[in-house]
C-alpha cells in the first residue's frame, strides 16, 4: 500500500475489505444488553454474530467484576441466574455469614443499614459466569467472536434515514467487514451508534450540584472494581472497635504520615459534599462488598471526579483512568496487607479488565426518556414492560411508576439499527443509579432481540414495526 505522508498526518488510500461474515443480526458487544439481544433474536430463528472486544460475554458485570445477582425480572435474566445457580457460581453473604457487616462504614452497600441487622447480598462469581454466559450464546446458536474489535461502519445514505450496511471489526485475522440487516448498539458507551452518526449527548451533561464547585459539567465517574482473597473480616471489624477507628481514618493517618499510600488515594469528597454518595466524588475510606466466596472481596476505585475524565470518547482520558486507578489499586492493596488486621494473608485476585464508564454518551433517539417522563408518570402506547416501580435518585429516592417506550430503543438518523442497555436514549438522571443495572440492561437486550429477530422475519426496519404490548407483562 502506498502512504501520502505530509508534516501531520498520513493519507492512506481507500481500503477493499473483505467481507468476513454475514449475518441477519449483528450484535456489538455481549455485555448484559448485547448478550440477551443475541439469544433471544437467534432462538426467533434469525442468524446471529456478536463481535466482543473481551474474552468473555457479560460486559461490565464480569469482565468488569461487578457480578451483582440481585433483582428478578424474569426471562433471560431469570434463566442466567438459575443457570449460575445451579453450576455453583452464585454466592449469598448475609448477618450469619457476616455478622459484623450491616452498618459497618466499610461497606459498599450495607453502610447505611442498623448495625448487625439482617441482609442479603446476592453475587455471581465473574470468572465463572463469563465461561456460562458463554456457554449460552453458543447453545442458543450464536457465533460470537472474541477479542474482536468494532472500529468502524460502512453507510448507505437514504431518503430519510441512513443504513449500516456491514460493520467493520478486527481481530487476530485482520481488519475485516461483517453485513447484516439489523444492527444491535450493545457496547455499553453507545460507540456503534456514534460511528453510524447518530447524535448523541456526552456524559456530564448539565448534571445537578456541580456549580456549586466551579460550574463545570463532569461525567458521573467511571470506575474500575478489583477483587481481594483471604481476607478475615472478623478480624477487620475487630480491629476498628479496638483501635476506636470504624472508618480506618487513625490507621490511613499513620499510613499516610509514614509515605506509604499515596494523598489521593482515600480522597476527601469535594467541598464536603457527597453529590453522588460518598461512593462516587470521595474515596474517603475502604470501600468493598462480599463476592463469590467466603474471604473475597470486590473493591472499588472511583476515576477522580474533580478531573472529569471522558473514557468513552478519548484515548488520552482512558489511559490516564486506567494508569491512575491501577495505581490506587496497587497502593491500597499494600497498605491493607501492611497495616490492617485481617488483610495479612489477602491477595489481590483480580482487578477488572476495564475502568467502567458510568456517563458515556447517550444517544438521541425517537423518544428521550427524561425525569420528565418519570415525575408525570407518563405512559405510552409502544410501552416494552408493564409500569414499573422505582426510587429516583434525583427526585430524593421518591418512588414512581412509569413505562419507557420502544422509541427510546430506535436511534435517530438510522434505520436498522436497535439500541440496548446503557446505550439506549436515556438521559443521564434517568440512567444513573435507575435504569442501568444488570436484570434492566438483560431485560432491554431481550426486547431488542425480540424486535430483531421479528424485523427479520417480516422484512422491516425497527422503526415499521407494530408495537401493541409489552414484551414484559409483568412488572420488574
Ligand atoms: C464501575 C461501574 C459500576 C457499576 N455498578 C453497578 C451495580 O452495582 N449494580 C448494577 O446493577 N449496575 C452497575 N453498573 C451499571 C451496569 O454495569 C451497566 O449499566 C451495564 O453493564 C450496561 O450493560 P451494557 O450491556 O449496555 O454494557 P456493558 O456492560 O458495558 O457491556 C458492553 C460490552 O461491549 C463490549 N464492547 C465495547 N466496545 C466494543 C467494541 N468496540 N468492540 C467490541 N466489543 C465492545 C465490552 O467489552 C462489553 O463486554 C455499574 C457500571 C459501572 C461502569
Amino acid at each position: 500500500m502506498s502512504i501520502d505522508v505530509s508534516r501531520d498526518h498520513f493519507e492512506i488510500p481507500a481500503a477493499r475489505l473483505p467481507v468476513g461474515y454475514e449475518a441477519e443480526v449483528v450484535v456489538v458487544g455481549a455485555g448484559p444488553g448485547g448478550f440477551a439481544a443475541a439469544i433471544q433474536a437467534a432462538r426467533m430463528g434469525a442468524s446471529v454474530i456478536v463481535v466482543e472486544k473481551f474474552d468473555m460475554p457479560g460486559g461490565v458485570h464480569t469482565s468488569g467484576l461487578q457480578g451483582s445477582a440481585d433483582g428478578e425480572v424474569g426471562g433471560i435474566h431469570a434463566e442466567l441466574i438459575a443457570r449460575l445457580e445451579a453450576e455453583g457460581y452464585v454466592y449469598t453473604a448475609n448477618e450469619q455469614s457476616h455478622p459484623d457487616w450491616a452498618g459497618n462504614p466499610l461497606t459498599h452497600y450495607e453502610r447505611f443499614k442498623e448495625a448487625g441487622s439482617p441482609f442479603t447480598r446476592v453475587t455471581f462469581n465473574p470468572e465463572g459466569a463469563g465461561c456460562v454466559m458463554s456457554e449460552m450464546l453458543h447453545e442458543a446458536g450464536v457465533r460470537t467472536l472474541y477479542d474482536t474489535r468494532f472500529v468502524d461502519c460502512v453507510m448507505r445514505d437514504g431518503p430519510g434515514d441512513a443504513t449500516i450496511e456491514a460493520i467493520v471489526v478486527e481481530n487476530p485475522s485482520g481488519r475485516f467487514a461483517i453485513r447484516g440487516k439489523i444492527f444491535i448498539e450493545g457496547s455499553g458507551t453507545a460507540e456503534l451508534a456514534a460511528r453510524a452518526g447518530v447524535p448523541y449527548v456526552s456524559g456530564g451533561g448539565g448534571q445537578p450540584d456541580t456549580a456549586q464547585w466551579d460550574g463545570v459539567e463532569r461525567p458521573i465517574p467511571g470506575g474500575l472494581l478489583w477483587t481481594m482473597s483471604g481476607i478475615d473480616f472478623s478480624a477487620v471489624a475487630r480491629h476498628q472497635r479496638d483501635a476506636r477507628d470504624p472508618f480506618l481514618q487513625k490507621t490511613i493517618a499513620e499510613a499516610l504520615a509514614a509515605g506509604d499510600i499515596p494523598p489521593d488515594l482515600y480522597r476527601p469528597k469535594m467541598g464536603g459534599k457527597g453529590v453522588y454518595g460518598d461512593f462516587y466524588i470521595g474515596h474517603p475510606t475502604l470501600d468493598m462488598s462480599p463476592i463469590s466466596a467466603d474471604g473475597t472481596y470486590v473493591l472499588w476505585q472511583n476515576v477522580p471526579y474533580e478531573l472529569g475524565l471522558h473514557m468513552d470518547e478519548s484515548g488520552e482520558d482512558q489511559a490516564l483512568a486506567i494508569r491512575l486507578l491501577r495505581s490506587y489499586v496497587n497502593a491500597e492493596a499494600k497498605f491493607l496487607r501492611k497495616y490492617v488486621p485481617g488483610f495479612e494473608k489477602a491477595a489481590i485476585a483480580s482487578v477488572g479488565r476495564f475502568v467502567g464508564v458510568r456517563d458515556g454518551r447517550h444517544p438521541v433517539g425517537e423518544h428521550v426518556f427524561s425525569l420528565e417522563d418519570v415525575l408525570a408518570g407518563r405512559r405510552f402506547r409502544d410501552a416494552v414492560t408493564a409500569p414499573m416501580t422505582k426510587p429516583f435518585y434525583w427526585d430524593g429516592h421518591r418512588k414512581h411508576e412509569f413505562e419507557v417506550p420502544f422509541r427510546c430503543f430506535l436511534p435517530k438518523g438510522v434505520d436498522n439499527m436497535i439500541l440496548t442497555g446503557a446505550s439506549l436514549s436515556f438521559t443521564y438522571d434517568t440512567l444513573f443509579m435507575v435504569m442501568r443495572n444488570f436484570p434492566w440492561c438483560m431485560q432491554t437486550g431481550e426486547i431488542a432481540g425480540f424486535a430483531a429477530a421479528r424485523c427479520v422475519a417480516g422484512h422491516l426496519g425497527p422503526k415499521a414495526l407494530e408495537w401493541s404490548r409489552p414484551y414484559f407483562p409483568v412488572a420488574a
